[in-house]
């Protein structure tokens, strides 16, 4: 069967100001997918991300197409409409408003399935339920990053990126969190995961890209990533 192709990065050369942090990204997210985006410190990551969602200047050069159409210049809320959703690094929930306002932030663009997307969310993270009345910044890490998350859902994207969900989280908060991103992808969303948890994100990935200052130096499925020597002694911590 042909794939559609969601998401296409063409050739993407970003600067602040003299830091030149993009040196030609091209990447692609196909329909269904989970693709990984994985590479250390300051490799360019959350700069990729940030100039998909919008939320940065024009890019210096390249492209970025939603489903064919071109998005490089349009505004991170047009964007957002389109169906592009990305869950922040640090997760930047409404401290002060309660869990069940944080989601309904996050259902900015329908209003008539309000009531089974948000039971959508509840299912996949009860704990947002029982605390539904709880104030967000009272929440645990894990907790706001399952809130993040149910907030970015609640707009039932098309495309969701997540930038390094498992960022401070505990060993078992992480496998819970990628498991639950399994479940919405097996449940119809595609996913560009950014980590620098390279193994979990590469566990449930199809297939990923390493980035290295700027630049992709590889792209293979994630099984064959896994396998990579290179990718084993400098993104797995393996020998
Ligand atoms: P990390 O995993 O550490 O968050 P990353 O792969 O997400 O890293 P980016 O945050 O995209 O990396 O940063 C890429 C490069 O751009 C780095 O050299 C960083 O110092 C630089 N950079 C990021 N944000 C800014 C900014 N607002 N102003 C100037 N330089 C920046």
């Amino acid at each position: 069967m042909e794939k559609t192709t969601v998401l296409k990065v063409e050739d993407l050369d970003y600067k602040y100001g003299s830091i030149h942090a993009l040196r030609g990204i091209s990447l692609e997210v196909n329909e269904g997918e989970i693709v990984a985006l994985i590479g250390g410190n300051g490799a360019g990551k959350t700069t990729t991300l940030r100039c998909i969602s919008g939320l940065l200047d024009a890019p210096e050069s390249g492209n970025i197409s939603f489903y064919g159409e071109s998005i490089v210049k349009q505004k991170s809320d047009k964007i957002a409409a389109r169906g592009i959703m990305q869950v922040l690094e640090g997760r930047h929930i409404f401290s002060k408003l309660t869990v069940k306002e944080n989601l309904s932030l996050g259902a900015f663009n329908r209003q008539a399935d309000y009531a089974s997307t948000l039971q959508y969310v509840y299912t996949l993270f009860p704990v947002l339920k029982e605390r539904e009345q709880q104030e967000g910044g009272t929440l645990s890490g894990g907790e706001q990053q399952m809130l993040a998350l149910g907030r970015a859902l609640m707009s039932k994207p098309k495309l969701l990126m997540m930038d390094e969900p498992s960022l401070g989280l505990a060993p078992i908060i992480v496998r819970n969190i990628f498991e639950m991103i399994t479940k919405i992808n097996k449940d119809g969303t595609t996913v560009l995961l950014v980590e620098q948890n390279s193994k979990a994100a590469l566990n449930i990935a199809d297939r990923g890209y390493v980035i290295e200052s700027g630049r992709i130096i590889l792209t293979d499925t994630s099984n064959n990533l896994l396998n990579n020597e290179e990718v084993k002694k400098s993104y797995l911590g393996e020998k």
